[in-house]
């Protein structure tokens, strides 16, 4: 197969998944009910801007109205958890979302455990994770959801093969690794103090990489015919290390002679991808996908709440 071929277009997964929001939110309105997410954006990190514009276009897209609460980044934590408990209390949320990181000594964790566990679309909540945990229904974090969905959609096999998770943060790896769990698979999870990770990774059918590391893995951590996910997201902004990671890849190039910067993952992909079975490539992989299921977490939270 060739590596254009081997790619898993989370694009095109994620398009499938936002066509069948769309109809669940027209059925929504149709019954009376416009569900509608809170996004509470807190400092001026620049990548949470973004992240956050690109949630709030989505829901204009397909009907759920969506409100975003700026405050500057010397916010109290307890004017934080003011307006947490005020979207709490207001009947026609049905979704609250806390964009990370927050900034300063802000105590994240104080903050997202006073989001009504029924509006955490982001399922970051204690008691959504204890759901997870016991394979109960509940909002599950939408980018390992959105993983799922690309190996389920694209009739990848998790039952019975050896999955391998890099990474074990709360919003990434441990509810990735739990996921694959569930579905059945051998799950290995590696961080930091991981010895090894190329002798752990090329044990892996499954690998989904979540390190936050440019380029961390390479050929050697992967065995031929590995379905590699690759979720890290890096914005490349040196001319060598574009021409390094990308080489002779025009395209590329291109993209970073007109934009000054380029993506790039934790999978070093030209190295990579001739050896995986399947990949997904980034920019196009995972990250359609997570706000993909943000959307069905907050259609499903506006379902759930509101008896529809
Ligand atoms: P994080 O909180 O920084 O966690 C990174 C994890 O990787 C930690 O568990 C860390 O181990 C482990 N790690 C770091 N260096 C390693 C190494 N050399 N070998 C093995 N493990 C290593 O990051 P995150 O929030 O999970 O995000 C991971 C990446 O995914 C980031 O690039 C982020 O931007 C991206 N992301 C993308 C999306 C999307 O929608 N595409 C969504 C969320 C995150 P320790 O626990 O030992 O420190």
């Amino acid at each position: 197969m060739t590596d254009q071929g081997k790619l898993l277009d989370g694009s095109r997964t994620a398009a499938a998944i936002r066509a069948e929001v769309a109809a669940e939110v027209a059925a929504l309105h149709a019954a009376g009910v416009t569900p509608r997410l809170d996004v509470v954006l807190a400092g001026d990190d620049p990548a949470s801007r973004v992240y956050v514009g690109s949630k709030a276009k989505a829901c204009g897209e397909l009907g759920i109205e969506s409100h975003t609460h700026e405050l500057p980044a010397e916010v109290t934590q307890r004017e934080l958890e003011e307006l947490v408990d005020r979207l709490n209390a207001e009947s026609d949320v049905d979704g609250i979302l806390v964009q990370l990181p927050l900034p300063g000594k802000l105590d994240s964790h104080a903050v997202l455990d006073r989001i009504d566990p029924a509006k955490d679309v982001d399922g970051f909540h204690p008691h959504n994770v204890g759901l997870l945990q016991q394979n109960r229904p509940g909002p599950v974090p939408c980018t390992p959801a959105g993983v799922m969905e690309l190996l389920r959609r694209e009739g990848i096999e998790i039952a019975g093969r050896r999955a391998v998770v890099v990474g074990r943060s709360d919003i990434v790896g441990k509810p990735m690794a739990m996921m694959l769990l569930h579905a059945h698979a051998t799950v290995t999870m590696c961080h930091s103090r991981t010895h090894e990770l190329a002798v752990v990774t090329r044990q892996a059918e499954i690998l989904v990489v979540a390190a936050g590391r440019l380029a961390l893995v390479g050929a050697a951590h992967v065995a031929e015919g590995t379905v590699v996910i690759d979720v890290g997201v890096h914005r490349v902004e040196d001319r060598a290390t574009v021409e390094r990671l990308f080489p002779g890849n025009a395209k590329k190039l291109a993209a970073f002679a007109s934009r000054g910067a380029v993506l790039a993952g934790d999978v070093d992909f030209a190295a990579v991808a001739p050896k995986a079975g399947r990949i997904t490539p980034v920019p196009g992989g995972v990250g359609p996908l997570t706000i993909a299921m943000l959307l069905s977490n907050t259609v499903r939270a506006a379902r759930r709440r509101r008896g529809v």
